[in-house]
């Protein structure tokens, strides 16, 4: 369901409509099963693959931003479009279950935004990606940003033709987040500790979070931030102007 500022609603639940991988999965191949879990990502990764092409076609490079809910997704994105909006065309993707909450707080700043709701579905897929790419129709040479669905599992798993990954880890949360959700830690191109502020009130290492996030993504990069007063946005605002 994809609602943008005024676009009826269905106005109706809808169950799940992407089976996903919950558990292992299990090998395919000779003498193995392919799953029903594999084929929904096989398809995912060919919708993703046009998306891919779709966007590098006209210039446009999407990062797609993790988390658990409340690391602070949408505090970043404000301010970064805010920020960037007169280097570069900015629009954003909002993921959620439901509401419009998040694509009000960034339409509010002047940019760009369509509000993706999953319903009971947990993670942003392709074929959203896609239907938000439509409603988009992002200027060309655009720096898409998408706000995936506040979770740590499944986004990992599905790529949705993004040139790369941004998980946020916030510094109320504990420093042990990569090793329980090794994955998505794994998947990252770029790690942000986010609410640095925070950090004389809380108990959290940064250097041993950036430990944990190491052994399971050796060579990835991280980046401690605040959106409340600034810190190392800057950096961030580099590595993403890299993203071309
Ligand atoms: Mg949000
Ligand atoms: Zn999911």
């Amino acid at each position: 369901m994809l609602r943008e500022d005024g676009a009826p609603d269905h106005g109706h639940p809808h169950p799940d409509p992407h089976p996903h991988p919950h558990g292992r999965l299990r090998p395919g191949g000779a003498g193995g099963t392919v799953t029903i879990e594999q084929k929904v990502l096989a398809k995912n990764d060919l919708l993703a693959e046009r998306n891919r092409t779709w966007m590098s076609d006209r210039g446009v490079v999407a990062v797609n931003l993790m988390s658990s809910p409340g690391a602070g997704k949408t505090t970043l994105l404000e301010r970064a479009v805010t920020d960037l909006g007169g280097r570069r065309p900015v629009a954003v993707v909002e993921g959620d279950q439901e509401t419009r909450l998040d694509a009000d707080r960034i339409r509010r700043t002047g940019c760009a935004v369509v509000q993706v709701n999953t319903g009971a579905g947990c993670h942003l897929d392709a074929e959203m990606m896609r239907d938000a790419l439509t409603a988009l129709s992002p200027a060309e040479g655009s720096l898409l940003m998408v706000e995936n669905v506040g979770n740590l599992v499944c986004p990992a798993l599905f790529d949705l033709g993004e040139r790369s990954k941004v998980v946020i880890i916030s510094v109320t949360e504990g420093t042990d987040k990569p090793l329980k959700y090794p994955y998505m830690f794994a998947a990252a191109d770029l790690i942000l500790i986010n609410k640095s502020d925070l950090l004389p009130h809380v108990d959290f290492d940064v250097e041993q979070c950036e430990r944990h996030a190491r052994s399971v993504n050796p060579d990835v990069r991280v980046l401690t931030v605040s959106a409340t007063t600034g810190e190392g946005l800057a950096h961030w605002y580099d590595w993403l102007a890299e993203q071309r």
